[in-house]
C-alpha cells in the first residue's frame, strides 16, 4: 500500500470507510493522537473500555494517556516499535470479552504512513473481526478431538479384535491341547504386558485343574508357582467361582487387595509383584474346559481392554480345547477297536463308499486274503483277482461268488450273513470263506462305507469233503456183504419155516438176523442219500401219479404192519375215490411219508392213536396239505428249530428210540427239492403234528 496516498481524494472514502466490517483509525505518530476513526472501530474501543470500567476512546484522545493500563502500555510500546521499524504490527486473533461476558475475537494491524522523506508521520491501525472463523476453527478441533478419541477406543477395539481373531485363526485347526496352549501363551506374550500366563485343564474325574502350558516372559517360572501345576477343585482359593460362573474373575489390583488384607501378602502372585489379575474359566456349551489366568504389571480394569481380549480368546480356546479332547477320546478309541480288531481271528475288512477301496485290513483278513494289509488297501476292490471259472461249488452246485463281488454288494447297501466265498490267493491258493457283511451308516444315515467279515472254513470243508467220501465209500462197502447176509437169512428163514425139525430159537435167531438186516439196509441207504445230496447228485425222478393213493397205499402197508397204535386216515376236501393228480418222484414222497410214519410209531406210546390226513381244498388248488399226528413224547420248543437239521436229535430221546437224527432232514430235502413245505407243531408231552405240503400238477 502506498502510504502517502490520502484518503481525502475520493469523494466516496469516508462513506465506504464508515460502511466497512473492519475497524480502522488513524493516529498521528507524535502524540499517538486519534485522528480519525470509522464506526466499527469506534464501536469496538467502546465495548473493550466498558468492560475494563474506562470511558470511550474519542477522536482527539492520545494513547499516551492510556499508559496508566496494562492493555494501554502495551499498544504504545507496540506502536512506537512500528514507528521505530517502519514495519506492519499485525496480531492475531485477539480475544476480547466484553462487559456482558461475551468473548469476541479480533486481528488487528498497525502500519506507519510515511512521508516523502520517508518519516512516519500516522498510524493507521485496522481491526477485523474474526470470531466466526475462530468459533467454527475451535469447534472444528473439539470435533477432530472427539474423532480422535473415538479412534483411539476403536483402535482398541480392532487391536483386541486382532488378538481374538489371531487366536481363533490359529487354534481353529489345532487338534492338539499342548499346541493350543502354546499359541494362547504366545499370544499374551506379545500383546500384553504380563508377569505370567497360564492354562490349566479341567479334570472332572479327578476334580482337579492341570497344568497345560505357563508363560514368563520375564525369565523362568519361579519355584513358587510350581504348587499350580496340580490344583483340586477343593483347594482352589482366588478361582474357585470358575466352577460355577462364567464371567471372568478380575482383581484390579493384587497389591492393593493384599494391602487392603483381601488377600494374603504370601500368595506366590503377590510376590511376584503382580498387580492387575484376570481368570477366564473356559466354559464350551455345559462342559468346564479349563481356566485361563494372565498377571499384569500393572493394575487392570474390569472393563479394560486386557479383560475383554481374554476373555474372546477364552470362548475360542475352550471350543478349541473342547475339539481337541473329543479327537483324543475318538483317537483312543479308535486306537482300541483297532487293537480288538487286529486280535480277532476273523478277517475284518472296512471299505470305503468313495474311492471303494478297503481302507482298513486286519493281519487275518490279510492272511486270508494273502496280501499284506497295506496293500489290500492299495488295490481298488474290483481289481483284486477272483476265479472265473469258479473251481469251488456251493453245496447246491453253483460256483461261489469272489469275495470281492460281496464286498462289492455290500458297499450298494445289501446285508449278507454266512454266505459262501472263494478268495483266490495271488500264488494261486483257494480259500473258502463264509463272508458276513453290512454297509456302514454316518450320523446323518448316509451309508460311508461297508464291513465285510470273513471266516476261513476251508479246514471245516475239506474235512466235509473227506468225511462225505468216507460215507460214501463206506455205505458200498458195507452195502455188499449186509445184503449177502440178508439174502441167505431169508433163505434160512425160509427153510426152517418148511422143516419143523429146527427149534423155535432157530426160528427167532433168524427172524431178528432178517429184520436187524433190513433196518441196516435202511440205514445204509438214508446214509447214501445223505451223501448224495453232499455231493450234489441227490437226483429225483418225477412221474404223474394220484398223490391220494400214494399216500393210502404208504398208510395202508404201515397200519397194516404195526398193529401196536390206533391208525386213522382223515379226508378233508377230498372223496377216498378222488384222483389228486401230481407230478412226483414216487419213491422219494413214499420214503417222506414212511419216515413221518416211522417216527410216530417210535415217538409214541403203545395204544395211542397214529392220524394219517390229506386235505385239498377248492380255496388252494394248486397244492395239497399232507399231515401225521400222534400222541407221543411230543418235542420241547428249544429243539424244534433243529430237529430238521442232520444228526439232531431232541433232549428228550432216549437209547429206547433208535435213531440217527437223518430222517426229517431227508424228509426236509425231498419235500424242499419238489418245492413243498415241511414244518411241525408240537408240545412236549403231549405229541406232535408234521405238516407238508406238496405242490400239485397244475403248478408243476
Ligand atoms: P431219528 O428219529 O432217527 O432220531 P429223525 O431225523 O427222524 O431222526 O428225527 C430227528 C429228531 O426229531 C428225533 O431224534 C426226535 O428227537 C425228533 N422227532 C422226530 N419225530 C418225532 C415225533 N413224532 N415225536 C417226537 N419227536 C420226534
Amino acid at each position: 500500500m502506498d502510504s502517502t496516498v490520502s484518503f481525502k481524494k475520493y469523494r466516496f472514502a469516508d462513506t465506504m470507510l464508515e460502511y466497512t466490517v473492519a475497524g480502522m483509525a488513524i493516529f498521528d505518530a507524535q502524540e499517538l493522537r486519534l485522528l480519525e476513526a470509522n464506526t466499527p472501530y469506534v464501536n469496538f474501543v467502546a465495548t473493550i473500555r466498558a468492560a475494563q470500567n474506562e470511558s470511550p476512546f474519542v477522536p482527539g484522545t492520545s494513547l499516551l494517556e492510556c499508559e496508566d493500563s496494562e492493555g494501554g502500555r502495551r499498544i504504545v510500546s507496540i506502536c512506537r516499535a512500528v514507528i521505530a521499524s517502519k514495519q506492519t504490527h499485525y496480531e492475531k486473533e485477539e480475544q476480547y470479552v466484553s462487559a456482558q461476558g461475551e468473548t469476541t475475537y479480533w486481528s488487528w494491524t498497525l502500519t506507519p504512513i510515511l512521508d516523502e522523506q520517508g518519516n512516519v508521520t500516522h498510524i493507521v491501525q485496522t481491526l477485523s473481526d474474526v470470531t466466526a472463523q475462530v468459533e467454527a476453527r475451535q469447534q472444528a478441533e473439539e470435533a477432530r478431538q472427539q474423532l480422535s478419541r473415538a479412534n483411539e477406543v476403536l483402535e482398541k477395539e480392532r487391536r483386541r479384535l486382532e488378538v481374538v481373531e489371531t487366536v481363533a485363526r490359529w487354534v481353529r485347526e489345532t487338534l492338539d491341547a499342548t499346541r493350543i496352549g502354546q499359541i494362547a501363551m504366545e499370544i499374551i506374550e506379545t500383546n500384553f504386558d504380563t508377569i505370567t500366563a497360564c492354562i490349566h485343564t479341567a479334570q472332572p474325574e479327578q476334580r482337579v485343574f492341570k497344568l497345560l502350558c505357563a508363560s514368563h516372559p520375564h525369565g523362568p517360572a519361579p519355584e513358587s508357582l510350581k504348587s499350580m501345576d496340580y490344583m483340586p477343585y477343593e483347594q482352589l482359593g482366588l478361582t474357585k467361582g470358575v466352577l460355577t460362573q462364567r464371567d471372568p474373575i478380575v482383581v484390579e489390583d493384587l497389591q492393593s487387595a493384599a494391602e487392603e488384607g483381601r488377600l494374603s501378602r504370601q500368595s506366590p502372585l503377590v510376590r511376584l509383584g503382580t498387580h492387575g489379575y484376570v481368570c477366564v474359566p473356559l466354559w464350551f456349551g455345559d462342559q468346564l474346559e479349563g481356566t485361563m489366568v494372565a498377571s499384569f504389571r500393572s493394575p487392570v480394569s474390569c472393563s479394560g481392554p486386557e479383560v475383554h481380549a481374554l476373555v474372546g480368546m477364552g470362548t475360542h480356546i475352550a471350543a478349541a480345547l473342547a475339539h481337541a479332547r473329543l479327537h483324543a477320546t475318538i483317537e483312543k478309541e479308535r486306537t482300541r477297536l483297532r487293537a480288538v480288531l487286529d486280535q480277532l481271528p476273523e478277517g475284518i475288512l472296512i471299505a470305503e463308499t468313495s474311492g471303494g477301496a478297503i481302507s482298513y485290513a486286519n493281519p487275518a483278513a490279510a492272511h486270508i486274503l494273502g496280501i499284506a494289509s497295506e496293500e489290500i488297501a492299495r488295490i481298488p476292490l474290483h481289481r483284486h483277482s477272483w476265479l472265473r471259472s469258479g473251481i469251488e461249488t456251493t453245496r447246491e452246485g453253483r460256483p461261489l461268488p469272489p469275495w470281492n463281488f460281496i464286498a462289492i454288494r455290500a458297499l450298494s447297501g445289501e446285508t449278507f450273513t454266512g454266505k459262501e466265498t472263494t478268495v483266490m490267493q495271488p500264488d494261486g491258493r483257494r480259500v473258502v470263506t463264509l463272508a458276513s457283511c453290512a454297509p456302514l451308516y454316518s450320523e446323518r444315515g448316509l451309508m460311508t462305507g461297508a464291513v465285510i467279515v470273513l471266516q476261513d472254513v476251508t479246514a471245516q470243508k475239506t474235512l466235509e469233503q473227506h468225511k462225505n467220501e468216507f460215507f460214501s465209500i463206506a455205505n458200498h462197502e458195507l452195502r455188499t456183504p449186509i445184503t449177502v447176509i440178508q439174502g441167505f437169512a431169508e433163505i434160512l428163514q425160509l427153510r426152517v419155516s418148511q422143516d419143523h425139525s429146527f427149534d423155535k430159537l432157530t426160528l427167532y435167531a433168524l427172524t431178528n438176523i432178517v429184520e436187524q438186516s433190513h433196518h441196516l439196509t435202511h440205514l445204509i441207504e438214508e446214509m447214501l442219500d445223505i451223501s448224495r445230496i453232499e455231493q450234489t447228485q441227490f437226483k429225483l425222478d418225477y412221474t404223474p401219479c394220484n398223490l391220494l393213493s400214494l399216500l393210502k397205499g404208504v398208510f395202508d402197508s404201515q397200519s397194516g404192519v404195526s398193529r401196536l397204535h390206533h391208525f386213522i386216515f382223515q379226508l378233508e376236501g377230498v372223496q377216498e375215490t378222488d384222483i389228486i393228480p401230481a407230478y412226483l418222484d414216487e419213491q422219494r414222497i413214499m420214503q417222506v411219508f414212511n419216515n413221518l410214519i416211522n417216527n410216530a410209531i417210535k415217538y409214541s406210546t403203545r395204544g395211542s392213536t397214529i392220524e394219517i390226513g390229506l386235505k385239498h381244498v377248492a380255496e388252494r388248488p394248486q397244492e395239497a396239505l399232507i399231515w401225521v399226528k400222534d400222541e407221543g413224547i411230543g418235542i420241547a420248543s428249544e429243539d424244534i428249530p433243529h430237529i430238521f437239521k442232520r444228526f439232531h436229535r431232541a433232549r428228550n430221546v432216549d437209547r429206547s428210540h433208535s435213531g440217527f437224527g437223518i430222517g426229517l432232514y431227508l424228509v426236509k430235502e425231498v419235500v424242499s427239492q419238489h418245492r413243498g413245505r415241511v414244518w411241525v407243531d408240537s408240545c412236549e408231552g403231549e405229541g406232535s403234528t408234521f405238516y407238508v405240503t406238496l405242490p400239485l400238477a397244475v403248478s408243476i
